[in-house]
């Protein structure tokens, strides 16, 4: 964590206007191409599905398309937002309980890669063309605790998501697609986020999910592990140590010519999206703390209000300031806890002054809420070193304009 300008790889940032985020091409590029090599050196075939919920900006997702990925979604407005960046429906990963049944047919119908989750799903099956075959893949429930207890939370980590082998559902599951003469089962999904992000825990589900594709005799073409990784980190997992831990299993179980799709949210867009804050004011309630209120929010990089720091940098205006015994940085809101971080016996800020926050592309931008100032602005930084807003920020008539007034 440095509190100087010395790492500070954009350029301009003084032109920009706070609060606002910042896409970084370059980096999103090596994340997806650091992946698709660790894929490359394990398997005949692989697919990267973009997590669609991870961080939606559309543009991110076009630049996710133009590196080959897939786009990989979990609700019918996640569906229509990938069509309308391009994603034709055999680019599609479709996943989760929120479909609608319109999109879940133009996406069987399209060739998409379908997870089915729901019973719904099963039943929405037989409104599908009977002079024609169609494919489909199931979610597979995991419970943590049973097939990697040293990666549980607790002793019953289970899970709301896929049908389970446990209870009869699964086996259910894959008799009513049986009993479709049009539908053949060719995939399955599994997909948990465990606290480690361990290759150790990928290394159970995937042998767990061998164990269930060969007590069915399933003839599949591929298998989607999901997703939950670290990103390029040192001293974290790396991608190859992820297919590695992917492989094993399959290699030991004769299932290796299975196409392997993974659905990285966190490891593709964490690192490649910064935010910039603006100190507006500064208060001091007492002889030793100091109020330091800038025009950011923890909504804006900390959503879950769990964080209790950043990779962040100080961008002081100048040198020379005084030492300060305790500054608390807060947010913009009204809320009394909106409060970021604390600077202990660091230079006094001052309005003017600014905060960069780094790895803050997962999970943000869509859990921001219109709370108090809505949107910030994004801006993009293209390979050639070139800031351009990409999104302008909201504004009240957005907010206005989509409501129904007497
Ligand atoms: C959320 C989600 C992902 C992405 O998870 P990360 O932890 O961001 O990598 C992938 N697949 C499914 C089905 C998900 O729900």
């Amino acid at each position: 964590m440095s509190n100087s300008l010395k790492n500070y790889s954009i350029p301009d940032y003084k032109e920009l206007q706070t609060p606002c985020y910042i896409f970084d091409e370059m980096e999103f590029e090596r994340s997806v191409n650091e992946f698709k090599k660790a894929l490359d050196l394990n398997c005949k075939k692989s697919i990267i599905g973009y997590s669609v919920k991870t961080n939606s900006l559309p543009y991110c997702l076009i630049e996710a398309k133009k590196n080959g990925c897939y786009a990989e979604v979990v609700s019918h407005d996640e569906y229509q937002l990938a069509r309308l960046c391009g994603f034709e429906p055999d680019r599609i990963i479709y996943n989760g309980p929120m479909k609608a049944k319109a999109s879940f047919l133009e996406a069987v119908k399209g060739g998409a890669v379908v997870n089915i989750e729901t019973k719904r799903e099963l039943d929405w099956l037989n409104d599908l063309p009977s002079d024609q075959i169609f494919t489909v893949g199931i979610r597979l429930n995991i419970n943590i605790s049973k097939i990697s207890p040293e990666d549980a939370d607790g002793d019953d980590d289970n899970s709301r998501f896929g049908f389970s082998d446990e209870s009869d559902e699964f086996r259910d599951a894959l008799e009513s697609l049986a009993n479709l003469s049009n539908v053949t089962l060719s995939g399955l999904h599994i997909h948990r986020t465990a606290h480690s992000r361990s290759p150790r825990f990928y290394e159970c589900s995937v042998a767990y999910a061998a164990s269930v594709i060969n007590k069915y005799n399933l003839n599949l073409k591929y298998l989607d592990v999901g997703g939950g990784y670290f990103g390029i980190f040192p001293n974290k997992p790396t991608f190859t140590d992820y297919t590695e831990a992917i492989y094993r299993p399959l290699k030991r179980t004769g299932l290796e010519n299975l196409d392997i799709i993974i659905e990285p949210g966190n490891a593709l867009t964490a690192s490649c999206f910064k935010f910039i804050s603006e100190v507006i004011d500064v208060k001091r309630v007492d002889s030793k703390t100091r109020f330091v209120t800038t025009d950011g929010s923890r909504n804006d990089v900390d959503p879950f209000f769990r964080k209790s720091d950043y990779l962040k940098d100080i961008l002081y205006l100048n040198e020379n300031r005084p030492i300060e015994y305790l500054q608390i940085v807060g947010g913009c809101t009204c809320l009394e806890y909106d409060r970021l971080f604390s600077l202990i016996e660091k230079p006094a800020l001052m309005p003017g002054d600014r905060i960069l926050y780094n790895n803050v592309g997962a999970y943000t931008l869509t859990l921001t809420p219109q709370f108090i100032r809505f949107w910030p602005r994004v801006y993009t930084l293209d390979k050639q070193g070139k800031l351009a807003e990409i999104r302008r920020p909201s504004e009240a008539s957005d907010l206005f304009s989509t409501q129904t007034y007497k």
